[in-house]
């Protein structure tokens, strides 16, 4: 893409009301745009990030046998109002309207009861599970705090896959395979390290639940971790009862702040039992389907990216979530050969951000690292005098020559 094109420019100060780090450098980079407190657009070039973690998740819920489907946001109360979740005594952050006759509606911040709602339509007999399917779907969440940024956003996308399986020990093992799917979601998206299985409340449905929780002071939890065993407890279920469970130590635990990224349950005949899914076993008994439930909020996980990917100058995207590989400055009097380049990075779907604008080398630098592209290539009258171009990766500060005829090859292997 064009940056004489791009729908967006870079601004040198975020708004004087937002507070948190990945809010104001994505949108002095142009990234997302804020409408309200906790309600965030995203423009192309955020979008094109987002939709990078998106294709990520997808891959690995597919991988696991997810089928994706799209759900409404407008809740009918009658469905809730059987779980006990419509009330606002039980569920303090619903957003809630009226039809023209007064009618209540909701807008979702989950979909556990429509799904199964849905699901009692489709599953009958043991022959119709397993079945696994989620969506990338719009929640509204009326949160007290909205002060993280799109780490928390009154409106935000989730990803919730939901399992049915015909018993427990169905559950448990695709619970590991979900498990499992979501560490590889967060070593892609170049958070794996710092993220750790957390333990947290099973709430009524189980003992526990749990979270993927991402090491960074912005967080809003508080976890300890255990480095031992690579795990980390909420403090949620910080107890003496919860460290012998898991065979852990007081002293060995280290304490941390941390964004929790991800969350998986096991909701066990909770709502198929409210709702009605049952389905007929070998022996044509009935018996109550056993479920499950997968979130993960890609703003939050792209937020979460940001806090952890940044130094003074901008932000420092990981290769597999960057808006696009290469930065590609032309300086000077260099239109000819820099358009060469980039038809050429082009040709080979090198994914490049062209600056071809007519405006100043500072200027063009200083965009550069605050939107943080992983390779700047920079085409001048200098580096054309080598038959080059100057490269340098977001992340290091050293620079290198590459001649011209090798960039398109740097960049495919
Ligand atoms: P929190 O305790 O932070 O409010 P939660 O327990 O309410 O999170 P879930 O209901 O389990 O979160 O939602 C699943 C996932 O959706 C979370 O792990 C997180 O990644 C994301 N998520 C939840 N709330 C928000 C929000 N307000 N903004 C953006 N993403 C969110
Ligand atoms: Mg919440």
């Amino acid at each position: 893409m064009r940056q004489s094109q791009l729908f967006t420019k870079t601004q040198k100060q975020a708004p004087k009301d937002e507070v948190s780090l990945n809010a104001q450098l994505l949108i002095r980079g142009g990234f997302v745009d804020k409408e309200m407190a906790g309600v965030y657009s995203f423009l192309p070039l955020g979008w094109r990030v987002l939709n990078k973690i998106i294709a990520i998740i997808r891959q690995e819920m597919n991988a696991i046998g997810g089928q994706e489907l799209f759900l409404t946001a407008l809740q009918n109360p009658e469905l809730w109002k059987k779980t006990k979740r419509w009330d606002d005594e039980v569920v303090d952050d619903w957003f809630k309207t009226k039809l023209k006759n007064d009618n209540e509606l909701g807008l979702s911040f989950t979909h556990e009861e429509p799904l199964t709602n849905l699901a009692v339509k489709h599953v009958g007999s043991y022959k119709d599970l397993p079945k696994y399917v989620y969506q990338f779907q719009t929640k509204f969440r009326n949160e007290l705090r909205a002060k993280s940024g799109i780490l928390r956003g009154r409106e935000f996308i989730m990803k919730d896959l939901y399992s049915f399986n015909a018993d427990q020990a169905g559950l448990d093992a695709f619970y590991e395979q979900a498990k499992a799917a979501y560490k590889k979601i967060f070593d892609r998206c170049g958070i794996g390290e710092k993220t750790f299985l957390t333990f947290a409340s099973g709430g009524s449905f189980s003992k526990y639940s749990h979270e993927f929780q991402a090491v960074c002071e912005a967080g809003e939890d508080l976890i300890y971790i255990s480095q031992k065993k690579n795990i980390a407890i909420n403090k949620e279920v910080h107890n003496d009862e919860v460290l012998a469970d898991l065979g852990l130590e007081k002293e060995a635990l280290t304490e941390a702040k941390a964004i929790e990224v991800g969350n998986i349950f096991k909701l066990g005949t909770k709502f198929s039992q409210a709702l009605g899914l049952k389905y007929k076993d070998e022996e044509g008994q009935e018996q109550n389907v056993v479920m499950g439930s997968y979130g993960i909020g890609p703003g939050r996980l792209m937020g979460t990216v940001v806090e952890l990917n940044n130094d003074e100058r901008g932000i420092v995207w990981p290769e597999a979530v960057a808006p696009f590989r290469v930065h590609l400055l032309q300086l000077g009097d260099t239109q000819k050969e820099a358009e060469k380049i980039y038809h050429d990075l082009q040709a080979q779907n090198i994914e490049a951000l062209f600056d071809d604008r007519d405006t100043t080398p500072g200027q063009k630098f200083a965009d550069a690292d605050l939107i943080g592209i992983p390779y700047r290539l920079v085409v001048s009258s200098k580096t054309l005098e080598k038959n080059s171009v100057e490269l340098k990766k977001r992340s290091e500060e050293k620079t290198e020559l590459v001649k011209i005829p090798d960039v398109v090859k740097y960049f495919e292997c």
